[in-house]
C-alpha cells in the first residue's frame, strides 16, 4: 500500500522558533486516521497555514510535557470550542501527568473557557514505555527518551499499514535510539544543535557518525535548532521543511 501512510510535517523548529520554524508538530495520516503527533503552540497557525482542517484529526499524542510538545493542546481545544464546534470524541495520549498539566495549562491561558464543560467527549490515555497502545489504529510503543531528569520523555515506536515510523522525541542520542530505528521505514529524529553537546538533545554529528548502521530506510532530521539551522546547505542528511511531506 505505498503511499497509503504519510507524515505531514506541520512545524520542524525547536522550543526557540529558531528560524523562524513552527514548533516540531507531524501530522501521521493513513486512509483511515488522522494523528496529531505533538502540539506547541504555533500548532494553529501551522496547520491553518497548510490548509489543513483541524476537524480532521482524530487522536493527539504527546512526548513530553515541555511548552513547544503540548502547550497548544489549549489552542487546539479553543478550536473545538469556539472556530470548528467538534462533537465527535478526542484522546490525548502522552505520559504520565498529561491530563493534570495540560488543564492547568488550559486554565491559567483561558480561564472561564476552561470552566466550560466541553461539546465532545475529551478523553486523555496516559502510556507506558514497551506497552503498545492504539492511537486511532496506529500501533504505538512508547520508548523512553533520554531528555529531562524531571520529566517522562518518550519516543514512539508507530506501525501502520504495514510501514514503520520510529519517533525520538526529544532526546538525547542513545544506543536505546538506535535499536528502536533498525528496521524502520521513517526515522524522525531530533537534531537541536551542530557544535553545542548538550545531555538533553542530539548534536548533528551525533547522528551523523551513527547515520549509515542505523538500519533505517529514512532518516529525517526535525527539531532543528539555530545551529544546524545555520548550517543546513552543507548538512548531507536529509532535514525536515515545515510543509514537507513524507510518503510512506
Ligand atoms: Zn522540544
Ligand atoms: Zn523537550
Amino acid at each position: 500500500m505505498s503511499g497509503a501512510v504519510r507524515v505531514v510535517v506541520l512545524g520542524s523548529g525547536d522550543a526557540f522558533g529558531s528560524g523562524g520554524r513552527a514548533h516540531s508538530a507531524y501530522l501521521i495520516e493513513t486512509p483511515h486516521s488522522t494523528v496529531l503527533l505533538e502540539c506547541g503552540p504555533t500548532i494553529l497557525q501551522a496547520m491553518k497555514g497548510a490548509g489543513h482542517d483541524t476537524a480532521k484529526i482524530d487522536a493527539v499524542l504527546l512526548s513530553h510535557m515541555h511548552g513547544d510538545h503540548f502547550g497548544g493542546v489549549p489552542f487546539l481545544l479553543m478550536e473545538y470550542l469556539y472556530e470548528r464546534p467538534r462533537e465527535r470524541p478526542l484522546t490525548v495520549f502522552g505520559p504520565p501527568e498529561t491530563e493534570a498539566r495540560t488543564r492547568r495549562l488550559f486554565s491559567a491561558l483561558y480561564e472561564k473557557p476552561a470552566e466550560k464543560p466541553l461539546s465532545f467527549p475529551l478523553r486523555w490515555h496516559e502510556v507506558a514505555p514497551g506497552t503498545p497502545v492504539d492511537v486511532a489504529g496506529l500501533r504505538t510503543t512508547p520508548f523512553v527518551a533520554t531528555h529531562v531528569p524531571e520529566l517522562c520523555c518518550y519516543g514512539y515506536r508507530i506501525e501502520v499499514g504495514g510501514k514503520t515510523i520510529v519517533y525520538s522525541g526529544d532526546s538525547a542520542w542513545t544506543d536505546e535510539l538506535a535499536r528502536q530505528a533498525r528496521g524502520a521505514d521513517l526515522f524522525l529524529c531530533e537534531c537541536s544543535t551542530y557544535e553545542t553537546l548538550l545531555p538533553i538533545h542530539i548534536a548533528y554529528p551525533e547522528i551523523a557518525a551513527r547515520a549509515r548502521e542505523l538500519g533505517c530506510r529514512r532518516l529525517v532530521l526535525s527539531h532543528l535548532g539555530a545551529e544546524p539551522l545555520r548550517r543546513l546547505e552543507e548538512l548531507k542528511l536529509e532535514c525536515a521543511r515545515d510543509g514537507m511531506t513524507i510518503e510512506l
